[in-house]
């Protein structure tokens, strides 16, 4: 196969139908945002002989995508029922949404292990993938179902894996629709529902907006050159709306887009975008790290003002920062004020956000490839590695990162082929920013329980929503299994049950150990039969009677939510205990309670204030963090310094990202800066 030079659709249309059979009944091929779509009327031929494609792929170094002609596609209400009599009962299937804009179903079941073995990352089985870990320029391994073959892998597991690539093969050929499936939630997710649900209403919109996409990224390049600016428009010597734009001679990408829910200045909320100079119409794509809303709030504002082109994620990433953008609705309206965006606006990210997986090289604009990898941080957050030009200039964003292994998650990757300039972030940045060591936590943790379950009394664990609360879930299942935390029902209450619904679907995003226990055998951990999902306030009662109990609930500092009402009716006893595991800011009511307060006024439902005596005991366990702290970035750093010509320092307090940098420049000679917001800094 020769290798084509230009960019050019024809040239790789050509290419493309050069090289394939016509047993593999090409009808077209098209642009699919950033992948080449080959639709085909024989989709066995090509999935089952996927060197092929892998071949094409090495070739033009682009993404391929197998899809069905639509001419082949069963009516939705057949295919179902296709799908119901070849899948094996005993799976258990839950549902079926039809992505009719890609001509893809996913299948949901509960009992993934009866199929004896699903892979996650891509149900469609026989397509290649351009892959990073490859080493430079990346090469070929084979997706779906042999690609994340790592040598620790068994046969028998390959085996399996083989076999339901077999049936997934079958079904597609049956129904004429790419099939994928997926391990079902234990309940279901209302925030998954929702992003089905705007998939669905605008599919044919998504289709051509896919296509558009495409050809803005395949447009032929006009200049040559690696030249980088960045422009800081938020997180930069502060915490909360992270935000910056980078601009290379071709294009204009922002790195994510959150607001700061702490400020109490409009001008300190929001990303600084009033300084870009042009409409945001002309920025080419926004490449969001993680679901947090200091990294995400501010993007459905985005498209309220203008904004019209791709948003990137992972997949995970989509119905997470759904739950949390519709979440600030839901809170601006309980206090009466008027929200910054609507659903409709919302639903607009959903229409535009493009999933990517990890560790797969995606061309997102004429000169720019983009590489999501693990950060470690929460569920699908991702370090961000930007290829730029002819690749002589490589950027890593760590956006928010955990360097350092955790219940959920694996370490963040840190293999990166190429990194010349590296921005990180510095939320624990300072010299005294040293967290006990993972086991330290785990058992400060369960001997502070343990105390005050053995004298008969209540935790209380007030918990942001996503992150911290799974952790704190598999941690408590973890040791009570092992008979090391005195065992006791866990009431769980608030978005805390969603967000971890949400954690089950994806479980290729856990680590191994999690990811087997889902998929492979019944061992679900998010349904421990410790925990009780309180649904209606009524059974706060239960969760207060009298005796030995764990409640976690939102918000993690005590600013409203369920956790409010059940700290009303724990405070008053000394035998129990106000538990904290994540960082309290200034100014709010769990700081206060932190600090040393003993009795504090509560504004009632009915708008009567209250008065709360605390007579509870209070605490708080450090290290659950999902960031690093100090010598955990100077590690990651350590493993990138070879490569590394320069260090941007951000999303920290002035002194903690001032700190960082001096450190980093001291230790490793490497320049490293601490930017404020509004700067714009040339970066090669
Ligand atoms: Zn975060």
């Amino acid at each position: 196969m020769s290798k084509v030079r230009t960019n050019s659709v024809q040239s790789i249309i050509g290419m493309i139908l050069q090289n394939i059979p016509s047993d593999a009944a090409v009808t077209k091929i098209e642009y699919e945002g950033p992948m080449i779509a080959i639709y085909t009327r024989n989709p066995r031929y090509l999935l089952e002989n996927n060197a092929i494609i892998s071949g094409i792929v090495k070739s033009i170094k682009k993404r391929i995508v197998v899809r069905t002609d639509e001419s082949i596609r069963k009516g939705e209400e057949e295919a179902r029922k296709i799908i119901m009599s070849m899948m094996p009962k005993e799976v258990g299937i839950v549902g079926t949404f039809f992505d009719t804009a890609l001509g893809e179903v996913t299948v949901e079941v509960k009992k993934p292990w009866m199929l004896t073995q699903v892979e996650e990352e891509d149900g469609g089985g026989g397509e290649a993938e351009y892959r990073e870990d490859a080493g430079e320029g990346g090469s070929v391994s084979e997706a779906g179902f042999s690609s994340s073959t790592s040598s620790s892998q068994t046969q028998a597991h390959i085996q399996r894996q083989r076999q339901v690539q077999a049936l997934v093969v079958d079904l597609i050929d049956s129904t004429g629709w790419k099939v994928r499936i997926r391990k079902a939630s234990h309940i279901p997710s209302e925030s998954m529902k929702q992003v089905n649900y705007a998939k669905k209403l605008f599919a044919s919109e998504r289709y051509r907006l896919l296509r558009n996409v495409g050809e803005s990224i395949f447009r032929p390049r006009l200049l040559e050159g690696t030249e980088a600016t960045l422009v800081t428009l938020g997180g930069f010597s502060e915490v909360g709306r992270s935000c910056m734009l980078l601009m290379t001679r071709e294009s204009r990408i922002l790195l994510d887009c959150g607001i700061n829910p702490g400020a109490s200045e409009p001008i300190n909320a929001f990303p600084r975008l009033d300084m870009l100079g042009f409409d945001l119409e002309e920025i080419d794509a926004v490449v969001i790290s993680h679901a947090h809303l200091d990294h995400t709030g501010f993007l459905p504002l985005l498209f309220k003002h203008g904004y019209r082109g791709p948003v990137y994620c992972t997949e995970p990433t989509l119905p997470l920062m759904t739950l949390i953008q519709m979440d600030m609705i839901k809170v601006a309206a309980g206090e009466g004020e008027l929200p910054l965006y609507t659903e409709r606006d919302v639903r607009e990210v959903i229409k535009h956000t493009i999933t990517l997986p990890y560790k797969t090289v995606t061309d997102i604009a004429p000169d720019i490839k983009l590489v999501f990898a693990n950060a470690g941080h929460i569920l699908g957050s991702a370090t961000v590695h930007l290829h730029i030009g002819n690749g002589d200039h490589n950027i890593v964003y760590t956006g928010d990162l955990k360097y350092g292994r955790s219940q959920l998650f694996d370490s963040a990757s840190w293999n990166y082929p190429r990194v010349e300039t590296l921005i990180i972030e510095s939320t624990y940045g300072a010299k005294e920013d040293v967290m006990p060591s993972r086991e330290e936590v785990e058992s400060n943790f369960v001997g502070s329980i343990n105390k005050v379950l053995m004298e008969g009394g209540k935790v209380l664990i007030p918990v942001p929503a996503v992150g911290r609360a799974q952790e704190i879930l598999m941690v408590i299942d973890h040791h009570m299994k092992a008979g090391k935390m005195v065992e006791a029902p866990v009431f769980i209450e608030g978005m805390i049950s969603e967000a971890s619904a949400i954690h089950v679907a994806h479980p290729e995003y856990l680590t191994r150990e999690l990811r087997q226990r889902i998929l492979e055998v019944d061992d679900n951990p998010f349904t421990s039969e410790y925990f009780t999902i309180v649904e209606h306030s009524s059974q706060r009662e239960e969760a207060l009677r009298e005796g030995p109990a764990i409640i976690m609930a939102t918000s993690g500092m005590l600013e409203g939510g369920p956790v409010i009402e059940y700290f009303k009716g724990i405070a008053k006893d000394a035998r129990n205990k106000i538990l904290f595991v994540s960082y309290q800011v200034n100014g709010t009511l769990g700081r206060r309670v932190l600090d040393g307060s003993r009795q504090i006024s509560l504004m009632g439902r009915d708008g009567k204030i209250e008065v709360v005596d605390i007579m509870a005991q209070v605490e708080k366990i450090e290290g659950f963090s999902g960031h690093s702290d100090y010598n955990q970035l100077i590690a990651y750093v350590n493993k990138l310094k070879p490569k590394l010509r320069r260090v941007i320092v951000n999303h920290g307090e002035r002194r903690k990202v001032e700190n960082l940098a001096g450190s980093i420049y001291r230790i490793f000679k490497v320049p490293a800066t601490a930017p404020m917001v509004r700067e714009a800094l040339r970066l090669y």
